[in-house]
């Protein structure tokens, strides 16, 4: 066999198993458990009383650099359960898996060295395979992911086929550290999770709040141009909304539970399908009405389990740029292509470059004729725009099939982010109906669609993608004017006023606090902008810019060229 047969996972599958060997040999009292490979990597977790710490991790490692290149065969053999329990007598674990390995299934054990693992396999020929690797961290884990079973270690690690392919994942992690959301929206004070408060729930302060209204009126003058309606509806509704709508039935294990008021009870609202519908129940409609288009910030509350929380990405209250259309059938084509092509401008307006598109059908046992009508729709927007996409088999929404728009951000990652929606489902539950041309009633069809998918979740991406350093159109502050002296400090404020009248977001540096000190400061916070003035500018009328990112020093212009310059900045939003 060549060294490059193994896939990655079976090479990462391979680095636990040299993982465990080399524990086997350094501390000989560790149990080991179970062994995967992970996305980037693996794990092994291990029933140890001693914690494992970092220098513990650099012996293994050391250890498991030696087991490699020893270039041990990886052999496998095939024994009957009682053996399997006799072989790791004194392990409870293995003994456990090796009980519950179902009748009729091979049971194997695989060897490296002087080390044997009871394995169902998927290994590299040879531990030499194993281009590079390195330990990575030390966490808790259950046995079994069950609370009520000992606690183990879970060391994780990562490996590759070569030595430039490690260098360059722990180069990006580093660079994935400096992005991370969670650090920065502390550092630019945008936003934070109040543990009194409870996990999962999101303060957006003033910065984040301002960015955020910046992207709110941006999606909601694309909305207003494609004929949408802004609706607001409940928070806590009936539950019996809930029942009707069949989420309840589908969708209870992410809902809070019952609130109970006057012996009725109430949910949180997981989404804002039902009140949008209500709306449009409310009356009656005619074929002339439709399409109906109504769009909300519809803020929803999901459980998560507290461990699954993350920063803004993984939260349980959220707001959704959402929006339902109501259609008949023959408006679905043309109404589904519009919603693609507002997502492409919504998308490229934050300089995301790089999309990956599903067509999600729902699981075989739900689909009827509708589905290849909605999957059709899917299918030809798609096509009309030349976008690729994959099917994913039972991705779908419990009413229908939907289109999942997926984007890179600037180092490479994937976000799945907007979600298109064709349901025939809904409109059937909750008796929709509109008069037609004939005097008839029909059935109209609902496109559920959220473009940022949540507000929240949008802007964990944001500030990962632009490592805080956001574009002056979206930048909460987009110039920071810092005096010299406290002899200037009237005049930027002069400025101020003169630049908030035109609508832009400028503050002055009123502390007394010496000008390499503020511009330092001012520059962690990533401004778009710092304006200096001291004698000269105040005496010219004009500011000396310092423009993020650019290094060279620029002459000083007047106020008025430095609006239009920002100015040109939003328009083109760079
Ligand atoms: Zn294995
Ligand atoms: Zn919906």
């Amino acid at each position: 066999m060549t060294k490059s047969s193994a896939t990655l996972p079976e090479l990462r599958h391979t680095a636990a198993h040299v993982l465990a060997y080399a524990v086997q040999d350094i501390f000989p009292d560790a149990k080991p458990t179970i062994g995967p490979s992970i996305d980037n990597g693996f794990y092994y977790d291990f029933d140890r009383s001693d914690p494992f710490t970092p220098e513990d991790l650099e012996r293994l490692e050391m250890r498991m650099l030696e087991i490699i290149k020893a270039d041990y065969e990886m052999t496998g053999q095939a024994v009957t359960r009682e053996t399997a329990i006799e072989r790791f007598q004194n392990n409870q674990y293995k003994i456990e898996l090796a009980r519950e390995i179902p009748e009729g299934q091979p049971i194997t054990l695989y060897t490296i060295g002087e080390f044997t693992d009871l394995c169902r396999g998927g290994h590299a020929h040879t531990t030499g395979e194993i281009g590079a690797v390195k330990l990575m961290s030390v966490a808790g884990a259950y046995w079994r992911g069950d609370e009520h079973n000992p606690m183990l270690q879970r060391i994780y690690g990562t490996a590759w086929t070569t030595q430039a392919e490690l260098d360059a994942y722990l180069l990006f992690l580093e660079e994935a550290a400096k992005r991370d959301h969670r650090k920065l929206g502390a550092d630019l004070g945008l936003y934070s999770v109040e543990e009194e408060a409870g996990g999962g729930l999101i303060f957006w302060h003033p910065k984040g709040a301002a960015m955020r209204a910046v992207v709110e009126q941006f999606i909601r003058e694309g909305l207003a141009e494609r004929g949408y309606l802004p609706v607001i509806t409940p928070h806590v509704v009936s539950e019996k909304l809930y029942e009707i709508s069949g989420h309840l039935e589908n969708f209870a294990h992410g809902m809070f539970g019952p609130l109970e008021v006057e012996e009725q009870r109430f949910r949180l609202k997981p989404m804002n399908c039902p009140g949008h519908i209500l709306i449009y129940k409310s009356q009656a409609r005619s074929y002339r009405d439709l399409p109906i288009r109504y769009s909300e910030f519809g803020t929803v509350y999901r459980f998560e389990r507290s461990g699954t929380l993350h920063g803004l990405t993984r939260v349980r209250g959220f707001t959704q740029d959402d929006a339902h259309l109501f259609c008949m059938p023959e408006q679905l084509q043309g109404e589904f292509d519009s919603t693609v092509g507002e997502a492409m401008r919504l998308m490229s307006a934050f300089g995301f470059q790089k999309f990956e598109y599903f067509l999600s059908r729902r699981e075989e046992k739900l689909r009827t004729e509708n589905d290849a009508i909605a999957e059709a729709a899917i299918k030809n927007a798609l096509e009309k725009y030349g976008l690729p996409y994959e099917i994913d088999e039972e991705g779908g929404a419990f009413y229908g099939p939907k289109l999942d728009i997926n984007l890179h951000d600037a180092i490479g990652r994937t976000w799945q982010l907007g979600t298109v929606q064709v349901d025939f489902t809904l409109p059937e539950r909750f008796k929709l109906e509109y008069r037609g041309s004939d005097s008839a009633d029909h059935r109209p069809v609902m496109i559920h669609r959220a473009l940022a998918g949540s507000m929240e979740r949008f802007f964990g991406v944001l500030i990962e993608h632009f490592g805080g350093n956001f574009p002056a159109w979206i930048a909460p502050v987009q110039a920071m004017i810092c005096p010299i002296s406290e002899h200037q400090l009237e005049y930027a404020m002069q400025i101020r006023k003169t630049l908030r009248d035109q609508g832009f977001r400028v503050e002055v540096d009123e502390s007394n606090e010496k000008l390499g000190y503020k511009i330092r400061h001012w520059k962690t916070q990533k401004l778009p902008y710092i304006l200096v003035v001291g004698k000269t500018e105040l005496a010219d009328g004009t500011v000396n810019v310092n423009e993020r990112g650019v290094e060279e020093k620029r002459p000083s212009i007047s106020v008025a060229e430095f609006a239009q310059e920002l100015r040109t900045k939003i328009e083109e939003k760079k």
